[in-house]
């Protein structure tokens, strides 16, 4: 479709002539005889060229240019000028004019001059807007960069549409994003740049909506409304604007806003909108696409973000179910085994085939005996673990000497275990301050670990025990007591540092394969440790290089231990 002219010139005669030859050549013409009625039509009806005489009554040429493209500042000014005013048709190019012909013309030189005039403004136009366009893309990087698990992502579009539209206020509105085709538009971002200046800020959405009411109301309707028709929404002093194919923007007088749907493969997932109020300056094409740009770049990245949380969940959650099936596996086959041989000594025992005597029968019931604590301290593991998970685990400390808790483990240790060899790298008990803990607790704590070190080490194990004071804590006061379990067995790689003292978690080779184990012990040691205010890690040169399990104690100050000596 060819342009749409408006010729402009007081002699009725030549008015009509030149509109003539430009309706022949295709062009839509509308002509009027002055620069009023030009500005009247202008506010009506949408141009791309304004065809003028230059010395007319009342409003001149220029000044007719000039008030035109302050209506409508797209459009294209030609000047019609006679031999004698060329000099002032040539200033008048700087002032808002794009070109002239000179009277007399001829049907050819009209149409050269209309042709070269409106080619070189298109491309003056687009070139702007190429220049526009690539700034605004470079400005997506920040949306790209954005951490992608974060919530700034709306922010940060709010805030990059208002700098690059130069609005006064931008809003997102996101769908619900957990409710299948769901309708509900929910404020998410606000951003406006402050009366003071032109830096932008950031309002919190419930404030906003709390002390703008009639616009948060503006803002909500247009941006309904733009998901309704999964177009743009453009409005000029509240009046709906179809943009259609005009090439044109309307005029306009003081505000405008618009609403651009946020689109990702076809699917809307929010609403971006934009507002500017009592500016001089337009909506211009540019800042259309500016914003289409930014939505749906925010869009993409948005999306991405909620994809990459969603299969972040998905895959905790496989790593959960995992775990759990692992562990109904490991439990199944732990309650199995001390069962099956409970039973199978029943079952012997009752045999009335069979006359056992007192000895043999003897055996047989310690066996059973001793299956049975088996499953009593798993069936207690399993509630312990869910006792912590519960936030349900009470240690009322007491002040207690950490030495003797440590001698009683080794006594234990080796009442059950003779071969293990023990050494105790522990500062005698005058040089050791009291620590605030649960004596028992910690005597659980010790045995998981050094039957641990039995467990994962060669035989004979070789364990020591040690305690170091003044340790820091983690505000950086040095108030815990250090003791570590060390052992010269399999040890154990970087991976698997933090991981053992997951609920559940075994190293998944050989030698911890063949020991019996739930992947409890760590897990309640750690629970117990945190509920003494205390941590629990452990260091490794690697594997089969030994492991040393360290964990902290808080102790209690002099002021304190003098209270109970
Ligand atoms: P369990 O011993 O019942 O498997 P734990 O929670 O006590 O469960 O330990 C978890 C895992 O940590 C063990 O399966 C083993 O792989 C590893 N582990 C624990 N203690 C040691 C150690 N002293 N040396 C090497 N690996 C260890």
């Amino acid at each position: 479709m060819k342009e749409t002219i408006l010729v402009v010139d007081d002699e009725e005669h030549a008015r009509n002539a030149v509109a003539r030859i430009l309706k022949s050549n295709g062009y839509i013409v509308h002509s009027v005889a002055g620069g009023q009625e030009a500005l009247d039509f202008v506010s009506r009806e949408p141009i791309d060229l304004l065809l003028t005489d230059f010395r007319m009554p009342g409003m001149d040429g220029l000044t007719t240019v000039r008030a035109v493209r302050r209506i409508n500042p797209q459009v294209v000014a030609i000047i019609m000028t006679a031999n004698n005013s060329i000099d002032l048709a040539v200033q008048s190019l700087n002032l808002g004019v794009h070109g002239f012909v000179i009277k007399p013309f001829t049907v050819h030189e009209l149409l050269t001059t209309i042709n070269q005039t409106l080619e070189r403004q298109q491309l003056i136009r687009e070139n702007t807007k190429m220049k526009a366009l690539v700034e605004v893309f470079a400005a997506t990087e920040a949306l790209i960069v954005a951490k992608a698990d974060s919530q700034d992502l709306p922010k940060v579009t709010v805030e990059l549409v208002l700098r690059e539209t130069k609005s006064n206020e931008a809003v997102l509105f996101l769908l619900e994003e957990f409710v299948p085709n769901s309708t509900t538009l929910k404020l998410v971002a606000v951003a406006d740049s402050s009366e003071e200046g032109n830096s932008a800020s950031y309002s919190e959405p419930d404030l906003f909506i709390q002390n703008n009411a009639t616009t948060f109301q503006l803002f909500k309707d247009i941006a309904y409304y733009a998901l309704e028709i999964k177009n743009k929404v453009f409005v000029i002093d509240d009046e709906i604007v179809t943009l259609g194919d005009d090439r044109m923007i309307p005029a306009q007088k003081q505000n405008c806003a618009l609403a651009v749907p946020m689109l990702v493969q076809g699917r809307t997932i929010g609403v971006l909108c934009t507002r500017r109020i009592n500016s001089e300056s337009t909506y211009s094409e540019v800042t259309l696409q500016t914003t289409d740009i930014l939505a749906g770049q925010a869009a993409i990245a948005i999306e991405n973000a909620r994809l990459v949380t969603r299969l972040a969940r998905i895959e905790a959650q496989r790593e959960a179910d995992l775990l759990r099936s692992e562990f109904v596996a490991t439990v199944s086959h732990e309650l199995r085994t001390p069962l099956t041989s409970i039973k199978g000594y029943t079952t012997t025992l009752l045999r009335n085939d069979v006359a056992w005597d007192g000895k043999v029968g003897h055996e047989y019931l310690g066996i059973i005996s001793e299956e049975c604590d088996k499953l009593m301290e798993l069936i207690d593991n399993i509630l312990e673990v869910a006792r912590f998970e519960a936030g349900a685990m009470r240690i009322y400390p007491e002040p207690v000497q950490v030495k003797a808790i440590l001698e009683r483990a080794v006594y234990e240790t080796q009442s059950r275990n003779p071969v293990v060899q023990f050494t105790f790298e522990v500062p005698d008990s005058e040089d050791l301050p009291f620590v605030m803990a649960n004596p028992k607790r910690i005597n659980q704590v010790l045995h998981n670990l050094i039957n641990n070190a039995i467990k994962y080490s060669p035989s004979p194990a070789q364990i020591t025990l040690s305690v170091q004071k003044d340790y820091p804590n983690s505000k950086g006061g040095v108030s815990m007591l250090l003791i570590g379990v060390t052992d010269k067995g399999i040890g154990l790689s970087d991976v698997n540092l933090e991981k053992i003292f997951e609920r559940f978690y075994r190293v998944d080779i050989g030698a911890t394969r063949r020991t019996e184990g739930t992947g409890l012990g760590l897990a309640i040691c750690r629970g117990i440790i945190e509920a003494h205010q205390g941590q629990i890690w452990v260091e490794s040169p690697g594997l089969n290089k030994g492991s040393v399990f360290y964990f902290t104690l808080p102790t209690i100050t002099l002021s304190d231990q003098v209270i109970f000596e």
